[in-house]
């Protein structure tokens, strides 16, 4: 089991500066076991259960490294640590922007795309998932502008779709077919804008997308977009 000094765990965990956690456990801010843990410099088990042990001026101890999170992404919220305006990690405690290792959305979903997105402090997991090699098949609903033409599926199961601008063809993909202007499509890549061009390559548009799987994962039915509104019927589909 790694041991490390408490004031270093606790301020890569975003908790202040070493010396802000020094005064804190001075001033008995910080326990394990419910026992005072004046002297920061101190080194601690990091164990599984240090989070269910450990409090930080009264409140339990954040997740360690190797954190994997699922959110419901609202719309409007950018995937990205630079842009301005809303952004994902918004959602996120402040003080979890501090963290180091930093955590990141595994791959992205667009500002105007909900769903299911993963977040991780854990750089070689985020690699395994977003690598072409790993093919993980992502399912989107999308609703339509115009009803379905009918030779949509067999063009995007096709291998041999081109996105504009690009020099390698699409790998096949699958077209369900809700209802004439709702789909859901099931890609193992993850191109830039992919769902919305490959609409677009087949002369539609997309009005509303929404992530509903990724690999094994799908939303659970009660998980709210993680900006808190939440109507029962939208929770998991994004729209009905
Ligand atoms: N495809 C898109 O067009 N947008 C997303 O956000 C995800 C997949």
């Amino acid at each position: 089991i790694p041991t490390t000094r408490i004031d270093k765990l606790l301020s890569s965990m975003g908790y202040g500066s070493r010396k802000e956690i020094a005064r804190l456990a001075k001033v008995g801010g910080i326990t394990l076991d419910g026992a005072d843990l004046p002297d920061a410099t101190k080194r601690i088990a990091v164990t599984p259960d240090l989070p269910a042990r450990m409090r930080i001026d009264g409140e339990a101890l954040d997740p360690v490294e190797g954190l994997v999170l699922l959110l419901n992404k609202p719309l409007g919220m950018t995937c990205s640590h630079k842009e301005s305006g809303a952004l994902v990690y918004d959602i996120l405690p402040p003080r979890w922007r501090h963290r180091d290792p930093a955590i990141s959305t595994i791959g992205r979903l667009d500002k105007q795309t909900s769903g299911l997105l993963l977040m991780t402090d854990d750089g070689g997991f985020l690699h395994r998932v977003i690598s072409p090699k790993s093919m993980i098949t992502k399912t989107y609903r999308a609703k339509l502008a115009r009803p379905l033409e009918g030779g949509e599926g067999a063009l995007f199961a096709s291998g041999s779709l081109l996105l504009e601008g690009e020099e390698r063809p699409l790998a096949p993909a699958t077209l369900e077919v809700v209802t004439p202007t709702e789909a859901l499509l099931h890609v193992t890549e993850g191109r830039y804008h992919q769902v919305r061009r490959m609409f677009a390559a087949a002369g539609n548009h997309v009005e509303e997308l929404h992530r509903e799987r990724l690999g094994g994962l799908s939303l659970p039915d009660d998980l709210c977009p993680a900006n808190g509104g939440c109507s029962r019927r939208k929770r998991s589909r994004g729209f009905s």
